[in-house]
């Protein structure tokens, strides 16, 4: 059964049309990527999905219609997002930062009521720390970590919150090849494990080589589907690629 099912989502900027008629479905440990030339509307989509733009058509999460409901409820029925600038608070640990999005109301709390205390431990941190590879880091600050580390700590802080799934908004973007690669190592384990993933990224060798099915978009429309193979080699897509080059 699909997690994430998206129907014929239509995003208007006023009279530019971002998006028309795009549908997806991710299941239930798939990684299914969304790629197409800058501008084609994926971050729209992704905002679409999530609440954050208004759109027509329909998005359902595990069956259930969130149509028209906003972010919060979303991501409370199982729905997370990392974005393309994926802001870690510096002055806390590892740990800490992925307390905020497991237990929020109790880490807000805490920081009102006496400055400094740690929050109280949830299990899901250890666990979204370990699926990323991040247990020797979790009591670093922030502020220490690479460019690499905080990109896996964006995504195990979604993964905190135990999401059904995740849309990942260019997570690879400043990355060098091999921390790319472990990203995407990590990200096939994740999805592997059940939590289904949506990759947006404009590093081509991290879609092909980790996504079961990917999606192209252009102009705000799709123009291909498919396994990477068949993605890779379909004429639509290469022209797309090529002319935005
Ligand atoms: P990139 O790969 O560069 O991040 P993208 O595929 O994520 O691009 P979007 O950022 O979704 O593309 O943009 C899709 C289209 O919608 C573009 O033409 C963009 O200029 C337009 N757009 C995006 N956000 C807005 C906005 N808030 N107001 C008006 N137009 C917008």
């Amino acid at each position: 059964m699909n997690v994430l099912s998206v129907r014929q989502l239509g995003v208007s900027y006023g009279g530019v049309h971002a998006l028309s008629d795009v549908s997806l479905e991710v299941g239930e440990g798939q990684l299914v990527g969304l790629i197409g030339p800058n501008g084609a509307g994926k971050t729209t989509f992704v905002d679409a999905v999530t609440g954050l733009v208004t759109a027509r058509g329909r998005v359902e999460l595990d069956g259930k219609d969130l149509t028209g409901r906003p972010p919060h409820v979303r991501a409370r029925r199982g729905l997370a997002r990392t974005f393309q600038s994926s802001e870690l608070f510096e002055d806390l640990t590892v740990t800490e930062n992925l307390q905020v999005t497991a237990d929020p109301s109790t880490w807000w709390t805490a920081l009102g009521e006496t400055f400094g205390r740690r929050p109280p431990s949830n299990p899901a941190v250890p666990e979204a720390l370990s699926a990323l590879g991040l247990e020797d880091l979790a009591d670093a600050s922030a502020s220490e970590l690479s460019q690499g580390r905080r990109k896996l700590v964006g995504v195990a802080r979604a993964l905190a919150a135990r999401p059904r799934v995740i849309c990942l908004d260019e997570p690879a973007a400043g990355l060098d090849t091999t921390e790319s690669a472990e990203l995407g190592h990590r990200l096939r384990a994740v999805a592997d494990a059940g939590t289904a993933l949506l990759l947006i990224d404009h590093d081509m060798s991290l879609v092909m080589g980790i996504c079961d099915h990917i999606v192209v978009l252009e102009f705000g429309k799709v123009i291909a589907s498919g396994t990477p193979a068949q993605v890779r080699t379909d004429p639509a897509v290469i022209a797309a690629y090529l002319g935005a080059s």
